[in-house]
């Protein structure tokens, strides 16, 4: 039998590149998108050190011509998609009386229709093979993070469309996740672009509060960040294991705060709920 395929967004750098350099070595056909092709250097370079081959296709999100011809082009080459991983994302920092509704509709559409427009495209495949659909949200997509609103109500709508998915999917054998990191050391922090000084001075009443959660993140991002190595295992159990929960959290840390708010770690609890639903 051929092997499966995988085709996973935004893997010019940090998580979604280390899962696909670990997916390609569990055995999956790997087609590895980014959206800008001239930023393919730091995953070619990975791959050879690790001695794996990857399909490198161009994929911007937020292109609905560009995803289809990603996915169409997978099909057409390969003849199948087992998996598809959500992983392409950018945060954002501030405050809402601060920036425009501009600003939050332009952070929405990376993180949030983003996700709906890979996962349309790739549904009917992944209802075909049986497969998974794998999303990387993050804590803050269950807990909202002070100057954090347009990227945690991102995260969170992304974590409520996969959770009233999971059960209407599921019935037709696809297989849906999301993958919950902490602070993880990547680009992130530093494709965010921002100069924090100039975000204190232009912040107004608000510039205490902010210094105070701009310092206490750089601490935690210093002191207590997860690999994206790390992050990646995650991500493949969600490919690999035979039965993958709804919800996977990539640490401990990650674990316990989630569970300030979450009693069903897992979310088996709500999807054994929701899918009594349907009969
Ligand atoms: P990263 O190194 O900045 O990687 C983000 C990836 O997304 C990059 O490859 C970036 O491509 C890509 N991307 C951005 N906009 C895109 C678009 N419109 N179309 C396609 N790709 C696009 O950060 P990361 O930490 O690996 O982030 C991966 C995921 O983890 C994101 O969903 C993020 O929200 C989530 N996460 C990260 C952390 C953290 O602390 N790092 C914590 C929790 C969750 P370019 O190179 O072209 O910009």
């Amino acid at each position: 039998m051929s092997a499966k395929v995988v085709l996973i967004t935004g893997t010019s750098s940090g998580i979604g590149l280390e899962s696909a350099i670990a997916a390609a070595r569990a055995g999956w056909t790997t087609v590895a998108t980014l959206r800008d092709p001239n930023r393919a250097d730091a995953l070619r370079d990975a791959a050879d050190r690790a001695g794996v081959t990857l399909d490198i296709r161009q994929l911007d999100v937020t292109d609905p011509a560009s995803v289809s011809a990603a996915i169409e082009g997978t099909l057409a080459d390969h003849g199948r998609l087992d998996a598809l991983i959500n992983n392409a994302g950018a945060g954002h920092v501030g405050t809402i009386e601060n920036e425009s509704v501009e600003d939050v509709r332009r952070v929405m559409e990376v993180n949030f229709f983003g996700v709906v427009a890979a996962t349309k495209a790739a549904l009917p495949h992944l209802r075909a093979s049986g497969g998974r659909l794998i999303t990387v949200t993050s804590v803050g997509g269950v807990v909202g993070q002070p100057f954090n609103e347009a990227y945690c109500a991102a995260k969170f709508a992304v974590e409520g469309f996969m959770e009233s998915l999971a059960p209407v999917v599921g019935r037709l054998g696809v297989t849906v996740s999301v993958v919950e990191p902490g602070a993880v050391a990547t680009e992130f922090v530093t494709n965010i672009g921002l100069d924090p000084e100039q975000l204190f001075a232009a912040a107004g009443e608000y510039a205490e509060p902010l210094r105070n959660y701009v310092a206490r993140t750089q601490g935690q991002f210093a002191n207590a960040a997860q690999t994206p190595e790390q992050v990646a295992v995650t991500v493949i159990d969600a490919l690999t294991a035979e039965r993958p929960p709804f919800r996977l959290q990539t640490s401990e840390w990650a674990r316990t705060f989630t569970g300030t708010k979450l009693a069903d770690h897992d979310g088996s609890a709500v999807l054994t709920l929701t899918d009594a639903y349907l009969g």
